[in-house]
């Protein structure tokens, strides 16, 4: 028995499923799960000293590659000066003003540990400024595991949504309208039937957590106008997208397409930590105003804008804002990209691929899915196959494919080289 499956086994006694969050347990493809040893740069190791070429990067934080230097001395450095006050910090204003300088949108931000957190407080937020209780998700989206959040589209034309999760009272979600992504007639419908009622309307405007797939201007402009037109919030859920798409993040993508576009309140995470819990949410001064210890709406936590997080976050943005860096990683996540579509078509292989910065996503269908039923309409069962044989060639792709990949400044020509090379190979195996 290999040691990742030994490891397993032992993890599988104590951890539900062996595993801390339910993805890492390989359920949608099968087999065992890597136990990580260590990372460096583009590179993991597992348990068996097997080396991998990392596309999930911690699942979006580790744009730098694993063990940056500028990162690890300046988290070493806050480790040293202690690690943890529940008092503030200077470094949180510094990093609250390193990303409000990037994203005009956001003019002011508090911190917490999790993106779950960070879009569970968003909503409560926009909830109590808006005196309202109605939201509106875009199924396919995920944002964090907060109960109103755990929901799925109803049947037929019924917008009121399901838990997702059992656990979840039906009454919890009452409020949660799901409607399908990409569609412009259900959103008219939606704020012409709710629009007095609805607190806002949260979306991934690049969608991460299925595969990936754009919100298209046109969709995006139009939430944006009825959003405004109803008093309704618009929350951009960046937390995977936000510094990782470009450097302001999905919203600087809309903002140059459409004129005037801004989120109200943005969610952000991943990249914002360079792979420690850190996450935050932001807005305007005047919503943000609402929060306590200001206004009325409560949030607390008690190790949000931990010293260390920030220093690690601060460092990863101060290397991520320098000139060309997104021209750089943009080049070589399409170079993959492209890549992967040469091979697959030279070996006949339906397939189709995307990316924006250093995010991307690839489908075993003809086209880009637009929305949650296209991406479960892709082949699955051969996603699966080439996860495995690419798995088995040193190449580590997230393990089921509702998830985006993602490719880090530690890349090199040569990684996407020695990928693109493996993936020949997969597509070429016969079933
Ligand atoms: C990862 C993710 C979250 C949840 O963040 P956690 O830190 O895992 O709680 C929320 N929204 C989006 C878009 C994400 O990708």
């Amino acid at each position: 028995m290999d040691s990742n499956q030994s490891l397993f086994e032992r993890a599988q006694r104590v951890i539900p499923g062996g595993v801390n969050s339910p993805v890492r347990a390989f359920r949608a493809v099968g087999g065992t799960p890597r136990f990580i040893a260590r990372g460096q740069g583009a590179y993991l190791w597992d348990a068996q000293g097997q080396r991998y070429i990392d596309y999930i990067g911690s699942w979006g934080p580790m744009i730098l590659g694993h063990g940056h230097p500028a990162v690890l001395a300046a988290v070493h450095a806050a480790v040293d000066d202690g690690l943890s006050f529940g008092a503030p910090t200077e470094r949180e204003t510094e990093l609250a003003e390193a990303i409000i300088a990037l994203v005009p949108s956001v003019e002011q931000l508090r911190f917490v540990s999790s993106g779950t957190e960070a879009g569970m407080s968003a909503i409560r937020l926009a909830r109590g400024a808006t005196g309202r209780a109605k939201i509106i998700k875009f199924e396919g989206c995920y944002h964090g595991h907060a109960d109103a959040l755990l929901v799925k589209a109803g049947s037929g034309l019924a917008t009121f949504g399901h838990p997702t999760s059992a656990g979840v009272p039906p009454e919890v979600v009452r409020d949660t309208l799901v409607l399908e992504y990409n569609n412009l007639d259900q959103l008219e419908a939606c704020f012409a039937e709710h629009g007095p009622a609805l607190a806002c309307a949260i979306i991934e405007p690049i969608a991460g957590n299925m595969n990936f797939v754009r919100a298209s201007n046109a969709f995006m402009a139009k939430l944006r106008a009825l959003c405004s037109a109803h008093g309704t919030l618009l929350v951009f859920d960046e937390v995977m997208t936000g510094f990782r798409v470009a450097l302001g993040g999905a919203q600087s993508l809309y903002a140059a397409a459409i004129a005037g576009f801004a989120p109200d309140i943005s969610v952000f995470g991943k990249v914002i930590g360079g792979g420690m819990p850190l996450a935050a949410f932001g807005g305007s001064r005047d919503v943000m105003a609402q929060l306590a210890p200001l206004g009325p709406v409560y949030q607390a936590g008690t190790l949000s804008g931990n010293p260390v997080a920030t220093a690690c976050g601060l460092a990863t943005l101060h290397e991520i804002a320098r000139p060309g860096f997104f021209d750089a990683l943009s080049a070589r996540t399409q170079a993959l990209v492209a890549g992967l579509s040469a091979a697959a078509a030279q070996a006949g292989v339906p397939f189709v691929a995307d990316s924006q910065g250093g995010m991307f996503g690839f489908f075993f269908a003809p086209e880009l899915p637009q929305h949650y039923p296209a991406v479960l309409a892709t082949d699955k069962a051969r996603f699966n196959r080439f996860f495995h044989a690419m798995l088995a060639r040193g190449v580590y792709l997230a393990p089921a494919l509702y998830e985006a990949g993602f490719v880090s400044a530690a890349h090199s020509a040569d990684d996407i080289a020695a990928t693109l090379a493996a993936a020949r190979q997969a597509f070429a195996e016969p079933a």
